[in-house]
């Protein structure tokens, strides 16, 4: 689903030149879970930002979905709006719209694919009741823990069924318990609905189940490790 070949990112130029990811080579089958650990500063964000080509790469070539998205240069798609249509995100701070509700945060980016409002608030409330959430589906941000907010950003990235998910550190704001139910979920939404979904996290233990476990360190690649069972491709 996910095909990146050399794909490498320079900030500045001249002497000041960083290469923040060095030319790196990936390739993700749907309904793959995959961790990308490495230290600070390593590219973990630079690599998830060109992926999405919210940042585009200095050089590479990603395809995502059947789609060619970026070949040393762009190739004329409509990156955002493949973007809205088919990479759902989760960062680190849920980034929950404050005055919306849960549900309206999740219906919001149905409505942004032009689905209309009944539509999008039937659907979101699946979304929501597939997360175990839908009891709080009226309340706002700041009327729910840290790992509901977590879990109602979760619904937002699923929201539109995206071919790919991106979480930068989903789980760093939470303690450990509720850290590894968010990743549970992310194991789920791989599993049933078919996503591919990298998860950037510095935390070891938030990484079992998860099928390849990538390491980054000073921008480049240095292992990778593939779980026994293995998501199988197909
Ligand atoms: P952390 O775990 O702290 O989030 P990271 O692995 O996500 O770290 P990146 O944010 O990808 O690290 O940064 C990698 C390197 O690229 C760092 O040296 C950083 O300073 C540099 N960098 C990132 N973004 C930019 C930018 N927009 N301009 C210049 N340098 C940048
Ligand atoms: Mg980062």
């Amino acid at each position: 689903v996910v095909e990146i070949q050399n794909v490498s990112q320079t900030f500045g130029h001249g002497e000041l030149a960083v290469q923040a990811l060095k030319p790196t080579s990936l390739s993700i089958e749907a309904g793959e879970l995959v961790a990308l650990l490495g230290p600070s500063g390593s590219g973990k964000s630079t690599l998830l930002l060109a992926i999405s080509l919210i940042q585009p790469p200095t050089t590479g070539r990603i395809a995502i979905d059947g789609q060619v998205l970026f070949d040393d240069g762009p190739t004329g798609i409509d990156v955002r709006a493949f973007r809205r249509q088919k990479i759902g995100f989760i960062f680190q701070q849920h980034n929950l719209i404050p005055f919306l509700t849960a549900l309206e945060n999740v219906a919001l980016m149905l409505q942004l694919n032009g689905v209309g409002r009944r539509e999008s608030n039937r659907r979101a409330m699946e979304v929501l009741g597939y997360l175990e959430i839908a009891h709080r589906a009226d309340s706002l941000p700041a009327q729910m823990s840290g790992g509901e907010q977590q879990r109602v950003a979760i619904g937002r990235a699923l929201a539109n069924e995206p071919a790919l998910i991106l979480a930068d550190e989903p789980t760093a704001a939470l303690d450990t318990e509720r850290g590894t139910k968010v990743m549970a979920m992310l194991r789920k939404i791989a599993r049933e609905r078919r996503s591919a979904v990298i998860a950037v996290t510095h935390d070891h233990r938030m990484i079992a189940g998860f099928d390849t476990v990538y390491h980054l360190d000073d921008g480049r690649l240095t292992q990778v490790e593939r779980s026994a069972e293995g998501a199988e491709p197909g």
